[in-house]
């Protein structure tokens, strides 16, 4: 949240400028496209130092409420570490949002915005005992974990607070897999769900994360049916579950097309119905992505438009920003940014698109195929889209010398 940030926000706040219409429908006209007129006229009027992301609070308010109608029987615990600005927090914690944080500073970061402690969980499963002993002194009463060392740390740190184990998902069909280091079989889950009780704990239920960005629907199905086994596997030793948490993995609109929100909630809620019936439990979502990817742009300056001898006719184009200052998302080329240049429309030819430190890695698309415009070149500015999650706080601070990303919230 660097120093820039109330260039021109007055005015702004002021009602001066046209609420945010938008300027460009995606190419199905499904999702919204990330660039909205409010953006526009603020990169316009008060021509931000680059690179800078600008985020719409309308947008993130707007996917927030079509999620709510997409799954109306959930609670919404935004996953805080997508986008942790507290302008985001404090427009959903006005709309009635619950948050699942990752550490005891982010459930600080709530805690400061006004929200109530019972608004919280501790969504890692990997936590200090004293940050749990300090979240639970704070208020938080919901914890998560996957092992039996993390529950043990809970009961110690926590006494009687609720708990729910997460189970292990591969991540298929996901472009960011959060697979290899979360989670446990569902056997394990049934024996240390019930263990809590021993342990003096209130076993809530199971939760999960299909992987972010997911843009296979079925992976839920997969999922809740594991979530039911557990369920009926506890039941059948006298402990009923009432928490079934569906984790995040909405989608923003990178290059690729995504389903709407209300097509995620549809087949959510026919898998929840096929695996238990009429025994419906308490339903949890923890978006991320999904609430904040849309609703900012990242606008960076080309530095250099390089001609390599090794591959004519493919320009490197060097950005001001890079793997470091923000787009780490960029690893093996996994979320791909939609871009809009000046130019678009022209001609246009292959290039690769690179950071500006003197690091190897620091390569955003080579294999990806991206083309950009013949007429680009050094001080103009292009836009990433969709870059409002999983980005300014991914910056490193100060990798050769190169500030934290500055950030707008209007
Ligand atoms: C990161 C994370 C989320 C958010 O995932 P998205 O794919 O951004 O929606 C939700 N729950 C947990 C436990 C997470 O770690």
């Amino acid at each position: 949240m660097a120093g820039g940030r109330l260039l021109g926000f007055q005015d702004f706040k002021g009602g001066l400028w046209p609420q945010n219409t938008l300027c460009f429908p995606s190419p199905r006209g499904l999702k919204p496209a990330a660039m909205t007129d409010k953006i526009r006229r603020f990169l316009t009027d008060c021509r931000p130092d680059t690179p800078c992301l600008v985020v719409d609070l309308d947008v993130v308010a707007r996917n927030y409420s079509d999620l709510e109608r997409a799954l109306p029987e959930a609670e919404i615990f935004y996953a805080v570490k997508a986008n942790p600005a507290k302008e985001v927090l404090t427009t959903l914690l006005q709309m009635g949002a619950y948050f699942d944080s990752a550490s005891i500073y982010e459930i600080e970061t709530c805690l400061d915005i006004g929200a109530s402690p019972d608004r919280i969980a501790f969504g890692n499963t990997i936590k200090k005992s004293r940050d749990i002993a300090r979240a639970f002194a704070h208020g938080v009463r919901l914890f998560a974990f996957d092992s039996r060392a993390e529950l043990a740390k809970i009961s110690t740190n926590a006494p009687g607070a609720s708990v729910f184990c997460r189970i292990y998902m591969g991540g298929v069909g996901a472009d960011w897999p959060l697979s290899r280091k979360f989670g446990c079989e569902p056997s394990l889950a049934t024996e240390l769900l019930c263990q809590a009780v021993e342990d003096g704990l209130n076993p809530a239920g199971v939760s999960f994360h299909v992987g972010s960005q997911q843009r296979n629907l079925e992976q839920w199905d997969v999922a809740i049916a594991r979530a039911a086994e557990v369920f009926s596997a506890v039941s059948a030793r006298g402990i009923e579950l009432e928490l079934l948490n569906l984790g995040g993995g909405f989608p923003a609109h990178y290059r690729q097309n995504i389903e709407p929100v209300a097509n995620y909630g549809k087949a959510i809620r026919a898998s929840v119905f096929k695996h238990f019936g009429s025994h419906q439990p308490r339903i949890i979502v923890e978006p991320g992505r999904g609430i904040v990817g849309n609703a900012g742009i990242l606008q960076t300056e080309i530095i250099l438009v390089a001609e390599k001898s090794r591959e004519p006719g493919r320009r490197w184009v060097f950005l001001d920003v890079g793997k470091f200052g923000g787009l780490p998302e960029t690893f093996e080329e996994a979320i791909q940014y939609r871009i809009t240049t000046p130019y678009d429309g022209g001609p246009a030819g292959p290039v690769v698109l690179a950071g500006p430190t003197c690091d190897e890695v620091d390569v955003l698309y080579d294999a990806a195929g991206y083309t950009l415009p013949l007429a680009l070149s050094d001080g103009d500015k292009i836009e990433l889209l969709s870059t409002g999650a999983y980005t300014a706080t991914y910056a490193s601070v100060c990798f050769n010398g190169f500030p934290p990303l500055s950030e707008y919230y209007i």
